[in-house]
């Protein structure tokens, strides 16, 4: 993913709407690259200051903005791990599919 790739998921970031590589890839890279981080940063800030703007509320965006990326962090690790638990279990059903099969040609 390079910048224009980034830039252009942003709304479908803070929708929650990218699927595991995506989020991936773009956590990955703003991670690393300044001007993706600074850009996203503000179209968070917009779009939550619009919000607590119409709710009246003023909140400490920058400190939610930072728990928000840590958030989905979190999603991340928590999507990898799901995947290697369910691809661990497809060996394990498929070991038993063998084990299965095994034993009736030997039996
Ligand atoms: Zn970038």
């Amino acid at each position: 993913m390079d910048c224009k790739d980034v830039i252009k998921r942003i709304p479908d970031f803070l929708n929650h709407e990218l699927n595991n590589r995506e989020l991936k890839d773009f956590l990955n890279h703003t991670e690393g690259c300044k001007e993706c981080r600074e850009e996203l940063s503000i179209q968070f800030l917009v779009l939550e200051g619009m919000a607590r703007l119409e709710e009246g509320n003023t909140f400490d965006l920058q400190n939610e903005f930072d728990r928000m990326m840590e958030d989905a962090k979190r999603r991340m690790k928590l999507r990898r791990m799901l995947n290697v638990f369910v691809y661990g279990m497809e060996i394990l059903a498929i070991i038993t599919i063998i084990t299965i099969i095994v034993l009736i040609i030997v039996l």
